[in-house]
């Protein structure tokens, strides 16, 4: 008897230590969500990057295999500020049992003219904005909003796995940490540029979170779609306000490179100064959200310079 006992106290034992080491099941929409989501959950969370590095989010459409992950998704992760045009199919697939996280609408909005924010938002959102402000969704380029995603993404692995508190805790302030690590180095690069040289030309409009925390003024050529040509007008426009302001490079990006960049270069003598990684994370060095950001830091800096 007291051997039947033992071994049942023993399954018992391995079988709730068998469900504590079950991983929570996460869905990320967001190469900067996953990298956090890994980085604070550690062996805990068996996360799916639904979006890899290198992927044009604002083209990224889910299929029935993203669909069928995210309905047995404990937690799916987005990066919202409208950049989710589909978040009504997630948020059906899941049938009210995983949460829906809307990480980047727990944070405050740039917000800028509908026609000054250079990009469509897949057919969901193609509409006249007219005068409308909408809201800039590149907010990972802001290292503060990303501790503050941080947070978020702890709190929400916290609730879902309250007895692993501690860890998520400990995981979430080493990451934290790196970021403060982070922010004082591209605050140390950015200082090497005068202020009056803090002008920064892209194919875009995602950098305008980086452009406030850092002092910089955003010339964004318009309909960077690089199907959407911007109008000639608005070319010559920008050709000459680069020739009075004395801006030295513009910059193209790894997704958005309409032809036009080469025709500025050519009239204004500024030079093509790199490549910036603004959709998320990308590859080889600037597969992390630290080489990300020291890749595009320096890129901007050196080149103005
Ligand atoms: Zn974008």
């Amino acid at each position: 008897m007291q051997t039947f006992v033992h071994a049942f106290i023993l399954c018992t034992a391995l079988a709730s230590l068998a469900a504590a080491a079950e991983p929570i099941r996460v869905s990320s929409f967001s190469t900067i969500l996953t990298e956090i989501a890994e980085q604070v959950g550690g062996s805990r969370v068996q996360v799916t990057a639904h979006i890899k590095p290198g992927t044009d989010p604002h083209e990224f459409q889910p299929k029935p295999s993203d669909l069928k992950t995210v309905s047995e998704s404990q937690i799916v992760l987005l990066s919202a500020k409208h950049m989710e045009g589909y978040v009504g199919k997630l948020k059906e697939a899941t049938g009210g049992k995983g949460s829906v996280v809307e990480v980047g609408d727990k944070f405050p909005s740039l917000k800028m003219k509908a026609d000054d924010h250079g990009h469509d938002h897949g057919p969901a959102e193609k509409h006249d904005h007219g005068d409308e402000l909408v809201e800039d969704p590149h907010w990972w380029h802001s290292i503060a909003n990303v501790k503050r995603a941080t947070k978020v993404v702890r709190d929400e692995l916290t609730r879902v796995s309250p007895a692993d508190k501690s860890t998520f805790a400990a995981q979430a302030d080493a990451y934290l940490a790196k970021l403060d690590a982070l922010q004082k180095w591209v605050n140390n690069k950015v200082a090497e540029l005068p202020r009056n040289q803090r002008k920064l030309v892209t194919s875009h409009d995602a950098f305008q979170y980086f452009a406030r925390e850092n002092g910089f003024t955003i010339y964004a050529v318009e309909g960077v779609s690089t199907s959407d040509q911007p109008s000639s007008k608005k070319v010559a426009e920008l050709i000459a306000l680069i020739k009075k302001q004395g801006v030295k490079a513009i910059f193209a990006e790894s997704f958005q490179n309409p032809k036009v960049l080469s025709e500025i270069t050519k009239e204004t003598g500024a030079k093509l100064g790199g490549e910036l990684v603004a959709d998320g994370l990308g590859s080889g060095d600037t597969n992390t959200f630290e080489g990300m950001t020291k890749h595009n830091v320096s890129t901007i800096v050196d080149s103005l310079k």
